[in-house]
């Protein structure tokens, strides 16, 4: 089987040297296996996606030293590159699940399960779901999430490319999760684990941020019956005073840097 990787940027702002960095290892390491390196448009937030930083994502990655073989802007065989245009894809998906039985509407806001905590959650991943739902029956007409409900109690491992042997206990470390949302579109991480595997992605090398999100992922993968993809989860980059890059760095976006007349092979020096 041949190297598949992918980028997949959100265009909910500017990229910034982080993202740069996280592609860039993307990059290198599909280049090192004469593999296929795919774009991906992460469109599917309408709220905060906007037709410009499209545009800027493009341009930026071009002049950046990037190269993809498949993605919106060049088409292939697993098209299309956009989440927004694979909308029908995800919600067979969300079928099967709900079919399955392994998810759940859910109506708790989020103060509700804020609320219902006890104590405040340290980490910056989302607060566990205290499971309020998973026993009750939704009255017709509300409008819900729908949630994994995960098997409490049972370590997920797997082996990181980067950084070796990794365990997360769900119900511990991470609690039922959003796959289909009130507003009808589908979670982050239902929309990866179609597109990951609808596009045969061999490995997937993502921000540290994302490791619990793989302990998720890999239980959708396995309720699906589909083979996951291998995981490389890169340090994220973080400024002067050791806060993570965002796309409120604007000094770090790749597009102010373009503008200053940076030069790409540079910048590339310093990941
Ligand atoms: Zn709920």
């Amino acid at each position: 089987m041949s190297y598949r990787g992918r980028l997949a940027p959100s265009p909910t702002g500017y990229l910034h040297l982080g993202h740069a960095r996280t592609f860039w290892i993307a990059q290198q390491r599909a280049i090192a296996a004469n593999g296929t390196l795919i774009l991906r448009n992460e469109d599917l937030d309408r709220a905060r996606c906007k037709p410009e930083f499209v545009t800027a994502m493009y341009h930026d990655l071009r002049w950046f030293g990037f190269e993809w073989q498949e993605g919106p802007d060049v088409g292939g065989p697993h098209a299309p590159y956009n989440q927004s245009e694979r909308i029908d894809l995800y919600r067979r998906v969300f079928e099967e699940l709900r079919e399955t039985g392994s998810i759940y509407p859910c109506v708790c806001s989020r103060k509700d399960i804020e609320q219902a905590l006890q104590a405040p959650h340290a980490s910056d991943d989302e607060p566990i779901y205290p499971g309020t739902c998973r026993n009750r029956q939704l009255e017709a007409g509300a409008r819900a999430s729908w949630r994994f409900r995960v098997p409490d109690g049972e370590a997920i491992s797997f082996t990181d490319q980067a950084r070796g042997p990794q365990t997360f206990v769900a119900g511990k470390d991470f609690g039922d999760f959003v796959v289909w949302r009130h507003d009808d579109f589908p979670s982050y991480q239902l929309a990866v684990v179609v597109d990951d595997n609808a596009m045969r992605i061999t490995e997937v090398v993502r921000g540290a941020d994302l490791l619990l999100s793989t302990a998720r992922q890999l239980l959708l993968y396995r309720t699906l019956g589909l083979a996951a993809p291998a995981f490389y989860h890169c340090d994220l980059m973080t400024d002067e005073s050791g806060v993570r890059l965002a796309k409120r760095h604007d000094a770090l976006s790749l597009r102010t840097l373009r503008l200053r007349g940076a030069d790409p092979a540079d910048l590339r020096t310093t990941l």
